[in-house]
């Protein structure tokens, strides 16, 4: 498998793992993310390398 210039993370909601998510107001505390599937506003988020990772963690997660 050769390297994608293109290839970029996913970065995605650590709640409902959405790729939706959007800064949320309130740098004074730190960084901060609103996810707008969910509403969960979160510090962290989870990134992950490709679209088959999240897809593989979307699995795992419904699959319990
Ligand atoms: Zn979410």
């Amino acid at each position: 498998m050769k390297k994608d210039k293109q290839l970029k993370d996913i970065e995605v909601c650590s709640n409902c793992f959405s790729p939706r998510i959007v800064p949320y107001m309130g740098y004074e505390t730190g960084k901060r993310f609103i996810c707008q599937d969910c509403n969960h506003i979160s510090v962290v988020t989870i990134i992950f390398e490709n679209l088959d990772e999240l897809v593989k963690a979307l699995k795992n997660k419904r699959g319990d």
